[in-house]
C-alpha cells in the first residue's frame, strides 16, 4: 500500500489501524472470517475497472471477453461445489440475494413464513423494519424454549393457518443442526416455495459437514464471506433444472435488483470455490465445529446457559438472563480485553434488541489464524474469567488487563496475515 501511503496519509493510517486490531484483538463473531491473499489479490485487481450488465455472452457493455469467461468459471465452480445446477454469483451481499429471491418467487402482499430475528433468524427473513416485513405479510417462527430446537410443530401450525406463497429456513444464530427434510414436507404440505439461507453455514456445507440444504429447497442463498472464507457478497443457487426458475432468479438479480456486477469481487468468489474444494478446507471445518464444541463446553463447565444446550454448528449463544447481565455490558467488557464478539438477543430475552441478555460467539476467524482446541478452551475461560467478576458485580478493570495481556500474547503466536500466508 506505499502508494496509497504516499498519497492520503490520513487514510492509510486508518487502514493500519483496522490491520493491526485484526491481527491483535480476537475475532469472535461468527459471520466473520480472514480471508486468503489470494482472494484478496483477485478482488484489488483491475476487474473493478470493468462494467459487465448483463450476464456471459450477453452483456449490455463492450470488452466483456475476459471477464465472461471469469464469471463462467465462478458459475461453473459454484455448481461443482454445491452439487447445484443454477448459480448466480452476482448478488453485492446477502441481503441482495434474498431481495432478489422475494422478486422472483413472490410478490408483494404475500405472505412469508421465516424464522424471527429474536430467535435466530435474519433481518430479511420477514423482519418489520426489512422490506421483507414491510411489502410482505410476514409470519415468524421460533425456538422451543424447552429444548432450544427450532419448534418444527409451531412451523407446521403457522403454515396450515396462514398459507404462506414461501417459507424460508436457515439462521444468523441457530447451533444446531436444521431438519430440512422436515421444512421441505411442511412446504409441500401446502404448496409453498421452500427457501433456504445458509449465509452461515455455507462453508460447512461445502465441506460436507453440515447437511446440505440443495436437494431440499426450490432455491439457496448463501454469503461468501462467513464459513465459506470468500470475499464479502451472496449468490443464489439452485439444484433444480428447471430453466423458467433460473431465468426468473436471473431476472430478478439484474435487471431486477442490480446494475453492474462487482467483476473483481466475482473473480475473488471463484478463487474461494477453488480453496474450498481443497482437502485442507475440510479439515480446517473440522476444527472450526471442533473448536465451537471446545468453547461452548467450557461455558456449561463454568455453569453459563448455552442456548439449545451445545453446538453443532461454528457458532452458539450464551445466555445471561440467570447472571442478571445484559449482552450490550459483556460484549463491551471483552472489547476492552481485546476479545471481540456480539451482543445477541436470546429466547426469552427481556431485554430489548440493542441491549439483549446474550452473546453470539462463532470460531471460523478464530481457526482461520491457527487455534485449536487448547487455545479455545483457555479463551471461553477468560471470557468467563470476566464475566464471572461482571455478575459478582466487582470492577473488571483488573481481569479485563489480565486477559488484554493473555490476548496479545496468544495473537502474537498466531499471526493472521504472515509472508507466508496463501
Ligand atoms: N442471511 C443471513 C442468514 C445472514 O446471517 C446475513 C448476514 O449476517 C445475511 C443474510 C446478509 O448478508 P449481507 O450482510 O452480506 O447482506
Amino acid at each position: 500500500l506505499n502508494k496509497l501511503h504516499n498519497y492520503d496519509v490520513e487514510l492509510a493510517t486508518m487502514l493500519q489501524e483496522e490491520q493491526t486490531r485484526q491481527e491483535a484483538h480476537i475475532e469472535l463473531i461468527a459471520s466473520e472470517n480472514y480471508t486468503s491473499v489470494r482472494v484478496m489479490e483477485a478482488q484489488g485487481g483491475q476487474l473493478t475497472n470493468k462494467y459487465a450488465e448483463g450476464y456471459p455472452g450477453k452483456r449490455y457493455y463492450g470488452g466483456c471477453e475476459a471477464v465472461d469467461k471469469v464469471e463462467s468459471l465462478a458459475i461453473q465452480r459454484a455448481c461443482e461445489l454445491f452439487g447445484a445446477r443454477y448459480a448466480n454469483v452476482q448478488p453485492h451481499s446477502g441481503a441482495q440475494a434474498n431481495a432478489a429471491v422475494f422478486m422472483a418467487m413472490v410478490n408483494p402482499g404475500d405472505t412469508i413464513l421465516g424464522m424471527s430475528l429474536a430467535h435466530g433468524g435474519h433481518l430479511t427473513h420477514g423482519a418489520a423494519p426489512n422490506f421483507s416485513g414491510k411489502y410482505y405479510k410476514a409470519v415468524q417462527y421460533g425456538l422451543n424454549p424447552e429444548t432450544g430446537e427450532i419448534d418444527y410443530e409451531q412451523v407446521e401450525q403457522l403454515a396450515r393457518e396462514h398459507q404462506p406463497k414461501m417459507i424460508i429456513a436457515g439462521f444468523s444464530a441457530y447451533s444446531l443442526v436444521i431438519d430440512w427434510a422436515r421444512f421441505r414436507r411442511i412446504a409441500d404440505e401446502i404448496g409453498a416455495v421452500l427457501f433456504v439461507d445458509m449465509a452461515h453455514i455455507a462453508g460447512l456445507v461445502a465441506a460436507g459437514l453440515y447437511p446440505s440444504p440443495l436437494p431440499y429447497a426450490d432455491v439457496v442463498t448463501t454469503t461468501t464471506h462467513k464459513t465459506l472464507r470468500g470475499p464479502r457478497g451472496g449468490m443464489i443457487l439452485s439444484a433444480c433444472d428447471d430453466e423458467a426458475l433460473h431465468k426468473k432468479l436471473n431476472g430478478a438479480v439484474f435487471p431486477g435488483q442490480q446494475g453492474g456486477p462487482l467483476m473483481h469481487v466475482i473473480a475473488a468468489k471463484a478463487v474461494a470455490f477453488k480453496e474450498a474444494m481443497e482437502p485442507e478446507f475440510v479439515a480446517y471445518q473440522k476444527q472450526v465445529l471442533e473448536n465451537a464444541q471446545a468453547m461452548a463446553s467450557v461455558f456449561i463447565e463454568r455453569g453459563y446457559d448455552v442456548v439449545s444446550g451445545g453446538t453443532q454448528d461454528h457458532l452458539f449463544l450464551v445466555s445471561l438472563i440467570r447472571q442478571g447481565l445484559t449482552g450490550k455490558d459483556a460484549d463491551a467488557a471483552l472489547g476492552r480485553a481485546h476479545i471481540t464478539v456480539n451482543k445477541n438477543s436470546v429466547p426469552n430475552d427481556p431485554q430489548s434488541p440493542f441491549v439483549t441478555s446474550g452473546l453470539r460467539i462463532g470460531t471460523p476467524a478464530v481457526t482461520s489464524r491457527g487455534f485449536g482446541v487448547k487455545e479455545c478452551r483457555a479463551l471461553s475461560g477468560w471470557i468467563c474469567d470476566i464475566l464471572d467478576v461482571m455478575s459478582a458485580g466487582q470492577s473488571t478493570d483488573a481481569i479485563e488487563a489480565g486477559v488484554r495481556t493473555k490476548v496479545a500474547e496468544l495473537c502474537s503466536r498466531f499471526p493472521v496475515y504472515t509472508e507466508t500466508r496463501a
